[in-house]
């Protein structure tokens, strides 16, 4: 058990169990999740149980073992931040390390994060998927890449605006630890992200977005569409295989309808594989069957399989086409790319040579 895994409800129960009165909970909670303190400096909580929960072991942290920044600040990227992570248990061999990324924009400040160490999927064009999977993040894990990048920004004024589960691994492969994680980012007495700007992105994993309906999570969704064709969908994603896209966009008619929310779909772009009017043609008869959706178009940034990543000209080219359709598409460049820390280049480059020995 981790404590920084519990909703306030369950500490309570804690804290009886302890003999302890049940404010205790709030104490804590407020503590860890919304001023970050570390267990030592919970001065409100008596001595004995803050010895005990350090005994116990009942809140354990991952290290920061690498940081980089980019270093040529621009109009897209404002210094974006590449953390690598690692867990490692005590007395087991189990070791997870895994990657998150701080993103600034000139609005927003993002916390990008994973929730796996590594990814189980094959998508062609992703650097994480060559990587073997080392496995599900816990809760307390995947909210600890979130309060260490903030912690280690403490000096900058403005706060964390955004989180995207955008990082390694397919947050639907973890749904349980995923919407755990959420759920606590977005309690007012944490740090109160709302549900507008908490994201979760699927590769496609079907049976996540119905458990989303199903129990009213109501967290933006973004899938990784990448093509309108199911056969050529599948060569990219061969997730496909398991979750059909034409199953695929039902059940996202089904979360816009539930929800009243928009879907976004995120867009790879590959020159001669995915970018041709025929392609243009299929995503916009998508956009006019779902009407409450947009695009973001991402630029290949890692070149497999001898493909190219598409000019300036050509995404601008791209996302004309579709804006003359009354497509709703945005393309804001690729931060971090320098650093290896731009969408699909989530691969533990420096640490690579350990992980696979
Ligand atoms: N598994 C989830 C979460 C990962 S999000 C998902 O697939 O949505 C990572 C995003 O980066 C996805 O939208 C993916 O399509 C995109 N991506 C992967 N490889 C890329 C690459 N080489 N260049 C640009 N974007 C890439």
């Amino acid at each position: 058990m981790n404590l920084l895994e519990l909703y306030p409800e369950e500490l309570e129960t804690f804290f009886l169990k302890l003999g302890e009165p049940k404010y205790r909970a709030g104490q804590i909670f407020l503590r860890i999740h919304k001023h970050l303190s570390s267990i030592d400096k919970i001065y409100e909580l008596p001595k004995k149980i803050r010895n005990y929960i350090i005994e116990k072991q009942l809140i354990t942290e991952i290290q920061m073992i690498q940081h980089e920044k980019v270093s040529n600040i621009n109009l897209n990227d404002f210094g974006t931040q590449k953390f690598v992570f690692e867990y490692k248990h005590e007395k087991s061999s189990l070791s997870r390390i895994f990657e998150a990324v701080w993103i600034v924009s000139e609005k927003r400040k993002t916390a990008c994060i994973s929730s796996q160490s590594g990814c189980s999927l094959n998508c062609t064009f992703c650097a994480t998927a060559k990587l073997p999977f080392m496995g599900n993040l816990a809760t307390w894990q995947i909210l600890q890449q979130v309060y260490k990048m903030i912690l280690y920004n403490k000096n900058y004024q403005e706060k964390l605006t955004n989180v995207v589960f955008m990082g390694m691994g397919e947050p639907f492969y973890n749904y349980d630890n995923v919407i755990r994680a959420a759920k606590i980012l977005n309690h007012p007495m944490g740090l109160n992200i709302g549900v507008r700007h908490i994201t979760i992105s699927t590769a496609g994993v079907i049976t996540g977005i119905q458990r989303l309906i199903q129990e009213n999570q109501p967290f933006n969704l973004a899938i990784s569409l990448n093509s309108p064709f199911e056969e050529e969908r599948t060569k990219l994603m061969d997730i496909t295989k398991k979750f059909p896209l034409t199953d695929l966009l039902k059940i996202c008619k089904e979360y816009i309808i539930h929800f009243k929310k928009k879907i976004t779909f995120e867009y790879v772009l590959i020159p001669d594989i995915n970018m041709s009017k025929r392609h243009i043609l299929e995503l916009v008869k998508i956009a006019k069957q779902l009407k409450y959706c947009k695009f973001n178009l991402i630029p290949l940034n890692t070149n497999f399989n001898n493909w190219r990543a598409p000019t300036e000209l050509e995404v601008l080219n791209f996302q004309k086409k579709l804006r003359e359709n009354d497509i709703l598409v945005f393309y804001r460049g690729s931060p971090g790319k320098t650093i290896n820390a731009a969408c699909g280049m989530l691969a533990l480059q420096k640490v690579h040579s350990n992980i696979i020995s």
